[in-house]
């Protein structure tokens, strides 16, 4: 059984990311609380397994692509809370050859279903949500991404974790739903800033601010800049800052979401963005691979 340890969790310093002024920046490490199953993953997808479990459901059903982080946290906590799972995969390349996520979904008892691209792509659509509902009538139904209102009760408890003090808060953003549910836990004086790691992601920034609380409207901001060549995608750059990061932090990055995001917070420091005595905390929100 995977054993998920919120007591691991814990703020370590970017050592060297400091300054002799008074900016500090720290990192809140989810990653801590499971070797492959992303932190911010396991926070988005409690509430939803509690809600189905008191509603009678024995069975979670949710969609991804061959290499999902929601996917793998999805086996692994259903298969700790003793829940059957089905994920729908986006393309039938993995059904052949399945990649390192798909292999430890089903080692969790995931039963795995194959769709075509252009399938996949009405994963939102009523019509289509119904057929799926029809073809697994006992299942419960969590969106891609854990991108719902649950996952976003989710996100909110992430901010227990983060004391007092800090000014600014760094989050990397796929769905937005992590960003929004932190936006409205965290203070309006907590500054947040967003790292999107999609080619012209800025579209997200609409559906953070639909889940917004009033008085989160104006203390916030994204840049899609450190996309790095795209969604999933990676360039020497990339793989040279976060492998200098690691040799100097003794933190693993992942090449997807927060090695992206940290690049990005090291452009603004080195641009003198934020104030000099700014306490920055950087959300690790996990995403750590073996390596292939
Ligand atoms: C999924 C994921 C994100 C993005 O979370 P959203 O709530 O979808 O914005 C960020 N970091 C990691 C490591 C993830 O796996």
């Amino acid at each position: 059984m995977d054993t998920i340890d919120l007591v691991d969790i814990t703020i370590d310093a970017v050592p060297g990311w400091g300054t002799e002024s008074g900016i500090k920046v720290d990192m809140l490490r989810l990653d801590k609380i499971h070797p492959l199953v992303s932190g911010n993953k396991w926070f988005k997808l409690h509430p939803a397994i509690d809600a189905a479990k008191a509603a009678g459901y024995g069975h979670l059903l949710s969609f991804g692509g061959a290499h999902s982080n929601h996917l793998l946290a999805l086996a692994a906590a259903a298969h700790g809370a003793g829940f059957r799972s089905t994920g729908l995969v986006r393309g039938h390349h993995g059904a052949a050859k399945p990649t390192e996520t798909l292999k430890y979904c089903m080692q969790k008892g995931m039963h795995l279903h194959f769709l075509d691209r252009q399938v996949y792509r009405r994963k939102t659509e009523p019509s289509f949500l119904d057929g799926v509902q029809k073809q697994y009538p006992d299942a419960w139904v969590i969106p891609e991404g854990g991108a719902d209102a649950y996952g976003r009760k989710g996100s909110e408890q992430i901010a227990a974790h983060i004391p007092d003090g800090y000014t600014h808060v760094c989050c990397a953003i796929g769905t937005g739903t992590m960003f929004a549910g932190l936006r409205n836990a965290l203070p309006a004086s907590v500054y947040m800033l967003g790292f999107i790691p999609m080619k012209g992601g800025k579209y997200i920034d609409a559906s953070i601010v639909s889940y917004l609380r009033n008085g989160r409207n104006d203390c916030w901001q994204t840049w899609d800049r450190w996309h790095f060549g795209g969604f999933g995608k990676s360039n020497p750059d990339l793989r040279r800052f976060v492998s200098g990061f690691y040799d100097r932090s003794g933190i693993p990055l992942d090449l997807v979401y927060t090695g992206k995001m940290m690049a990005g917070v090291r452009e603004l420091l080195d641009q003198q963005f934020f104030p000099s005595s700014a306490k920055i905390l950087c959300i690790h929100s996990g995403g750590l691979r073996p390596v292939v």
